[in-house]
């Protein structure tokens, strides 16, 4: 088979090159940058029809385009991929080279692409060796993954698994329930990791576990990483206190345009340039220079050629870092990654609330096991409650007030006991079911 040895080269050639440009200076990486994308642009022009069109059409010469010039290529969103899908597949692309993906069915328009089979999650999990190993990640050493693992079945002891090539323990995501969740802090206990990857939705009911039992940390953690959802403020801070370790969070999905992480100095994600070009951009498409100001994140993705994304629109918002990282390295800086337009809660007035504004991180939540949001109606929202045995009437009361406070009194809120808030498909917990069409900008 010559293709793993393909993909290991390809791997470890990606790395020599990111452990070198992340020395780079601020020039460097942008000249880089701005060549990459003219041989990006270059190809799409010659072999992407839907580019094809769209250059002629606005008369713009892929060949002439620079990093400020991009700024007239027409932004790409999830209903052009959807409508012009065939026509966004680079001409004479093997079947084989093809690897099919789609995403976020549950809300919104749901998405579906390609990416490169022979390159892509390489590509990737050399960005990922890169970004882990600044904060001390060794992939050999013990782990525990906690993620969205399939590991399909009712019978408990089913619920993680051992792999040996990677050295990692494999938890599942899909079972997090009040009667799992001690079982899953002595099996870590036992197991020992050094590392702990999750998402924040499935570590923090363990952690909220450990601070309500008064549980030790597990004694061999030294690092949590955590990614692909939205860590809130308050996840964080009760993740760091339970496992008294240092949450490490990164931002990319799975369409691969951008990738941002935090590095060991900061808490803003550096967005790695050689992943791709990133744009911040106000709800009328103008560019965001400067620090502070939160705009919709747009990439143009260095690491799929063969369905390139020009300005594609996430529909993730942030802002730019101010200042310099105390690393050093060159990239541009992101904060306050937050609010993904779906966890957006719009009140009867028509204003939007972030879910990031909701702290649920305080002694009005402790006899909550989990909650949930709900929206189908504006300025109405249902909370669904897993209440802990000691939950009294007196706690609805608080949380009811606390909701009104942060939310003012365009919004009427409901709450609702159930036994038990099911995971996405890909085991991820969703904090806001949000029904309505949500949107940033048109
Ligand atoms: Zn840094």
């Amino acid at each position: 088979m010559p293709f793993p040895s393909r993909a290991r080269r390809l791997f470890q050639e990606t790395v020599a090159f990111l452990e070198e440009s992340a020395h780079w200076d601020r020039m460097s990486i942008i000249r880089w940058q701005e060549e990459r994308l003219g041989s990006l642009l270059a190809m799409a022009a010659k072999k992407v029809p839907y580019y094809r069109r769209l250059f002629a059409d606005s008369g713009i010469r892929a060949d002439e385009v620079t990093l400020k010039t991009m700024r007239n290529i027409p932004f790409l969103t999830r209903e052009i991929v959807e409508q012009q899908f065939d026509r966004l597949v680079a001409e004479g692309t093997p079947n084989r080279q093809k690897e099919y993906f789609t995403t976020g069915g549950s809300t919104g328009v749901p998405l579906r692409f390609y990416v490169d089979f022979s390159r892509t999650n390489t590509l990737r999990e050399a960005f990922f060796h890169r970004m882990w190993g600044w904060v001390g990640y060794k992939p050999w050493e013990r782990g525990a993954i906690l993620r969205g693992i399939p590991i399909d079945s009712d019978n408990p002891d089913a619920y993680f698994d051992y792999d040996v090539l990677s050295n990692k323990l494999l938890l599942s995501s899909y079972h997090i329930r009040p009667d799992w969740l001690h079982r899953l802090y002595t099996i870590l206990v036992e197991f020992a990791p050094r590392s702990l990857q999750a998402y924040p939705s499935a570590a923090t009911p363990l952690a909220q576990h450990i601070v309500d039992e008064k549980l030790p940390p597990i004694p061999s953690l030294r690092l949590i990483l955590c990614g692909s959802e939205n860590i809130y403020q308050w996840q964080r801070e009760i993740i760091e206190e339970a496992f008294h370790c240092r949450v490490f969070s990164w931002y990319g999905h799975s369409e691969n345009v951008l990738l941002a992480g935090e590095c060991e100095k900061g808490h803003a994600y550096h967005a790695f340039s050689e992943h791709g070009v990133l744009e911040l951009i106000r709800p009328d498409g103008s560019v965001i220079e400067g620090p502070g100001e939160v705009g919709e994140i747009v990439g143009t993705g260095f690491i799929n050629d063969i369905m390139p994304f020009i300005r594609y629109r996430t529909g993730d918002q942030a802002s730019y870092a101010k200042g310099d990282c105390a690393c050093g390295r060159p990239y541009p800086r992101l904060e306050r990654i937050d609010g993904r337009l779906q966890e957006l809660i719009v009140t009867s007035d028509g204003r939007y609330i972030s879910m990031t504004a909701i702290n649920m991180h305080t002694d009005i939540f402790n006899q909550v096991r989990q909650f949930q949001f709900e929206q189908s109606e504006k300025g109405r929202l249902i909370m669904h409650i897993v209440r802990k045995p000691s939950f009294s009437d007196a706690d609805k009361q608080k949380i009811l007030q606390v909701l009104h406070t942060k939310m003012g009194k365009a919004m009427d809120i409901t709450i609702d006991f159930v036994e038990h808030i099911k995971p996405t498909q890909r085991g991820k917990h969703r904090f806001l079911l949000q029904h309505l069409p949500v949107k940033f900008s048109d």
